[in-house]
């Protein structure tokens, strides 16, 4: 025999009906089974509530009464081919509902006993239209009310079953009857008085497993709407995926921390008779599901799952006169257990300076009261303090009964969750170390059980969520590119990276789900204005782990928006230079922040586009090396411009072009005017240690007056003509001398400058062609030939690339 166990979900719909008919009597061919039903999906919810307005005298109660009725007449209709007789029982049966809900209008009042009563209807009603349901398609099937078979306490809305009486009960009817299909409602039964109880929420789990334990049956079944137990809630980790075997301990711990696919004194019957447990899923019955049994399976992963629980609050009892006093924490355990407040956690500090618990946030009020009502002598005294209560907190458990055996499990956690922002109030390891437990803010919990299984699950698969700010020239590159490189990254480098917001000057779009990379344009244009603030605050609150803001904008309040996304553990990957550039107290801070929380600052592209400057240059000092020199040529658009600016040329031509091309700013005068390479230099300068402003570094304008006065940009070009004899000597003068025009940092001595410089054959910089970069570090280690980095410095490409390597350097 076999008992099977069919959820909301699985009898919420007539084609899941149908599935749970199908499923039930093929089994049924085979040997006997009893078949324990939920309520109709979502109807005990609607009872509860429905019994809730009533007692606060809200009409609308009987809104839901009709929501309810007419749900079951439908589900009767077309189950039972409209069958008279069992359409008239089911009006009978509402009819005593509503007369229910009109007396708990009436007096006001919803007692746990009436709840009870109310409650019970999802299950008479469900399981009379399903035996129906059986019959309508000439399947023998009887019903049962479990209530003649399941004997309880009157511990009302989560009653505790006698056993002895429910299982003689049990086996009797089951020897008596002998019914291929036996239907059964679950969750609820009677007292000894002979009033309707029920077993808790999510009880008819218990039910079926009281049944199974009590007929000592081969095995049972919980169908479901998922494919078994996960290792995380599917419906918050898309990347969870069902446990295949798992024992009755690790189960039981999992369902306690929040696993609702079982309710967890379910396991507690049929543990001591070894009866296995599978869940299944009604809407893929082929796959293979969850089996829960006693064996200790040999797993390479030490951690099974990870669960939570929402609504919990933090109470903390402290005070200097709690030290060494015993029996304190006796008294408090006392009077919450006769509060029944159910304690899911505690820690207490060892200094016995304080004791916190964790409670559900229903139970934190009465249980502050209990506790100062207990404690109000000591309390005068000053000895111990008002109770702290701290809401809107989740618990997060990892569980795994091979975890003792490992270490390093919970600083792995930990340290998880820190690089993600995610702030842990309390730690709780049972002693059994079958589980870890942290306290953490309701809003976190996506984010942490997503990193935690990433880390425990996921072959260390990483997921990087990036929000891209200046999809221009270089944005739309680094995007092509990311699209183009996905496959390849997931399956070399283990990455998933996605790109989760994206923001040009005139719109900008933040989604929970990853933007297609094939029509971002056009998902753009419909996104809402754009706002620098508002993006960074959706970015902030979206709390993705592993989030990353990009810079691609040369826009002055972007770059002013870091220190923010630093502190919520946003990493910066920034194109912009302003930031790194800008006054040093600001730097600074931005590199502080970035290691205090632990959010890279990333800048690559700052100097040298895609070329690994600063990498090499960060390398370099890690290990232990000191920069005594730099020389570099670090503008690709003044290269460009001077190796094309020939002796009777047009300097205004050139320019237009390199313009033209992309390899200026927006503002070509913050090249010409030598200000961009006095930023690259600076970075430099900073990168080696230096503190220095931009002020500090010493620029010799090639420009002519005329140029830097100038008001705007056409009109800078219109300077470019008048003064094009003042650019044909400089050229004409170098090419006399045999020499090349360029344009050089340096920093040397602590001293950084900028300018251009006649170079001959004799220096590295002679030939260096079109945008080309190079720099030349002298270091302790590289005293007489310095280390060289050499190539493309400017372009859209190199420059997306750089930032995608930033991305990757993430990892
Ligand atoms: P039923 O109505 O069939 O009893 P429940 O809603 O009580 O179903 O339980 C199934 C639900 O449990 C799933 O839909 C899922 O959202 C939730 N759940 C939470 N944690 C887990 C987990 N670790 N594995 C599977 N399901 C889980
Ligand atoms: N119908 C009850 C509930 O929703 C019991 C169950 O479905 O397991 O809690
Ligand atoms: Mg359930």
């Amino acid at each position: 025999m076999r008992v099977l166990k069919f959820g909301g979900t699985s009898v919420g719909s007539v084609e899941n009906i149908e599935k749970t008919i199908a499923i039930v009597a093929n089994q049924a061919a085979q040997s006997p089974v009893a078949v324990v039903v939920s309520a109709l999906g979502g109807v005990t919810d609607l009872l509860l509530k429905a019994g809730a307005l009533a007692a606060k005298k809200e009409e609308s109660y009987k809104d839901i009464f009709k929501e309810i009725s007419q749900k079951h007449l439908s589900f009767t209709e077309t189950l039972t081919g409209g069958d008279q007789k069992v359409l008239n029982e089911i009006t009978l049966q509402m009819s005593h509902l509503e007369d229910l809900l009109k007396g708990i209008y009436l007096i006001n009042e919803l007692s746990p006993k009436t709840l009870d009563k109310l409650a019970a209807y999802g299950e008479l009603t469900s399981s009379y239209i399903i035996a129906a349901a059986f019959e309508h398609k000439s399947i023998d099937a009887s019903l049962k009310d479990s209530r003649e078979l399941i004997i309880t306490d009157a511990n009302h809305t989560k009653a505790g079953v006698l056993y002895e009486i429910t299982n003689q009960n049990i086996t009797t009817y089951f020897a008596e009857k002998k019914a291929k299909i036996t239907v059964l409602g679950g969750f609820i039964a009677r007292t000894e008085a002979g009033d309707t109880s029920t077993l808790g929420r999510g009880g008819s789990d218990f039910t079926a497993a009281i049944i199974a334990a009590a007929l000592d049956v081969e095995q049972l079944e919980i169908w479901t709407d998922v494919s078994g137990m996960f290792s995380a809630n599917p419906k918050l980790v898309k990347q969870a995926k069902p446990i295949q075997e798992i024992s009755y301990h690790e189960a039981m711990e999992l369902s306690h921390f929040g696993a609702k696919v079982l309710y967890p004194p379910t396991i507690v019957p049929v543990l001591s008779k070894n009866i296995p447990i599978y869940i299944k899923n009604t809407m893929a019955p082929e796959e293979p599901g969850t089996r829960i049994g006693n064996q200790d399976i040999a797993h390479p992963n030490p951690i099974k799952g990870i669960s939570h629980i929402s609504d919990v609050a933090l109470l903390t009892l402290e005070g200097a006169g709690m030290v060494g006093i015993s029996g304190i924490s006796k008294r408090l355990f006392e009077v919450l257990s006769q509060q029944q407040v159910n304690i899911i956690l505690i820690t207490q500090a060892s200094s016995e300076h304080s004791i916190c618990i964790g409670v559900m946030e229903a139970d934190a009020l009465r249980a502050k009261t209990a506790i100062e009502t207990e404690f109000a002598y000591e309390l005068s005294l000053h000895k111990i303090d008002p109770v702290i209560v701290e809401t809107s907190l989740a618990i997060i458990a990892l569980v795994g009964e091979s975890m003792k055996s490992h270490q390093g499990i919970s600083g792995k956690m930990f340290s998880t969750l820190g690089r993600n922002n995610v702030n842990i109030r309390a730690i709780a390891q049972g002693a059994s170390e079958k589980n870890i437990s942290a306290v953490i803010a309701e809003k976190d919990v996506k984010k942490a059980l997503n990193s935690l299984h990433e880390v425990f699950f996921e072959g260390n698969r990483k997921q990087i969520n990036l929000f891209v700010t200046g999809v221009g020239n270089v944005g739309a590159k680094l995007l092509e590119q990311i699209n183009n490189q996905k496959q390849y990254l997931k399956e070399h480098l283990n990455l998933n990276i996605r790109v989760l917001g994206l923001s040009n000057s005139r719109k900008m779009l933040v989604s929970q789900d990853p933007i297609d990379l094939n029509n971002w344009e056009a998902q753009l244009d419909g996104g809402e204005k754009a706002d620098i603030l508002r993006f960074r605050e959706s970015v902030i609150n979206l709390n993705q782990r592993n989030s990353v803001f990009v810079d691609i904008t040369a826009n002055e309040p972007v770059a002013m928006a870091y220190e923010e996304y630093l502190r919520n553990s946003i990493a910066v990957v920034a194109c912009n230079k302003i930031a790194a550039a800008g006054k040093q107290e600001y730097y600074a801070n931005l590199k502080r922040l970035s290691r205090k929380y632990n959010a890279p600052f990333k800048f690559e592209t700052n100097v040298g586009a895609g070329l690994p400057i600063i990498d090499t240059l960060q390398n370099l000092i890690a290990s232990g090396d000191r920069i005594t020199k730099v020389q570099a040529v670090l503008s690709g658009s003044l290269n460009f411009v001077f190796n094309n600016f020939k002796s009777g040329g047009s300097f205004y031509d050139v320019v237009q072009q390199a313009k033209e091309e992309g390899y200026t700013e927006p503002d070509p005068r913050i090249d010409l005017s030598g200000v961009d390479v006095a930023r690259k230099i600076l970075i430099l300068a900073r990168e080696s240690g230096l503190e220095l402003e931009l002020e500090d570094i010493v620029n010799t304008p090639f420009l002519t007056k005329n140029n830097l006065e100038s008001t705007d940009v056409p009109h800078f070009f219109e300077t470019l003509k008048e003064d094009a004899a003042h650019f044909e000597k400089l050229v004409a003068d170098a090419t006399a001398a045999g020499k090349r025009l360029k344009y050089v940092a340096q920093l040397d001595n602590g001293k950084a400058s900028v300018g251009l410089q006649s170079v001959g054959a004799d220096s590295p910089f002679y030939n260096l062609e079109g945008s080309d970069n190079i720099v030349l570090f002298y270091t302790a280690r590289y005293p007489e030939q310095p280390l060289i980095v050499k190539g493309a410095g400017a372009g859209g490409d190199v420059t997306a690339s750089g930032l995608f390597s930033d991305i990757i350097r993430l990892r």
